[in-house]
């Protein structure tokens, strides 16, 4: 299946809650979650109980909406962290924060990830010196990333940094405003990301 190229905000009322697609209008009073419109089709409005199974599904569906990954890349980032030691569900999450484009729009040089996704491929980014421009490269502690030193890069990233600094930048990431540049300090534990899904239904979906 390809990438999904429809309207961000139906993808928010499908999963009845805030996936944060689109930016600043997500903290605004309009976005469609915070005026309570139901979720899209002819039956939007009636709520049918879900079955295990579709309860698991959900789960998925919004984790992999919220990072804008496909299905088969998203099974295979799965894959990679179950042959890992360790506690599955809390590893996939580890995984997708330190995706470069994540990271990229966590530090607030831009307002979503599909902003960060398409800074990156247009060779905006340098990592630990060298350009990146791919986003779903995944990264270390100790890793840096730097916004190219170019007007335009930084022209964009400006208009971004600001309300992204207000809202505050993650504890596992520091910023250096000035040198447009970031560094992970740590790879961020459960708490830090606080994960708007339970990440175990998800273990438990794949693990049939
Ligand atoms: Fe749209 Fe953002 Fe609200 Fe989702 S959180 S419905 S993407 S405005």
């Amino acid at each position: 299946m390809g990438r999904y190229t429809g309207p961000s905000c139906k993808l928010c009322r499908r999963e009845g809650m805030k996936l944060f697609l689109k930016g600043d209008r997500c903290y605004m009073a309009k976005c469609p979650i915070e005026t309570g419109r139901p979720a899209p089709g002819m039956h939007g409005q009636r709520r049918s109980k879900l079955s295990d199974y579709g309860i698991q599904l959900r789960e998925k569906q919004r984790l992999r909406r919220m990072y804008g990954i496909q299905e088969s890349q998203f099974r295979l980032f799965f894959d990679r962290v179950a042959q890992k030691r360790g506690v599955t569900g809390e590893l996939l999450l580890q995984r997708l924060e330190m995706r470069l484009d994540n990271l990229v729009y966590r530090l607030g040089f831009s307002s979503s990830r599909k902003g960060a996704r398409m800074f990156i491929t247009h060779g905006h980014i340098e990592v630990n010196g060298d350009k990146a421009s791919i986003p779903s490269m995944v990264l270390k502690p100790g890793d840096t990333i730097r916004v190219l030193d170019k007007k335009e890069s930084r022209d964009y990233v400006s208009q971004y940094m600001e309300a992204a600094e207000s809202r505050g930048i993650q504890p596992w990431l520091s910023l250096s405003k000035q040198d447009f540049t970031g560094k992970i300090l740590h790879v961020p534990t459960r708490e830090e990301i606080n994960p708007i899904v339970n990440e175990q239904l998800i273990v438990e979906l794949y693990s049939k």
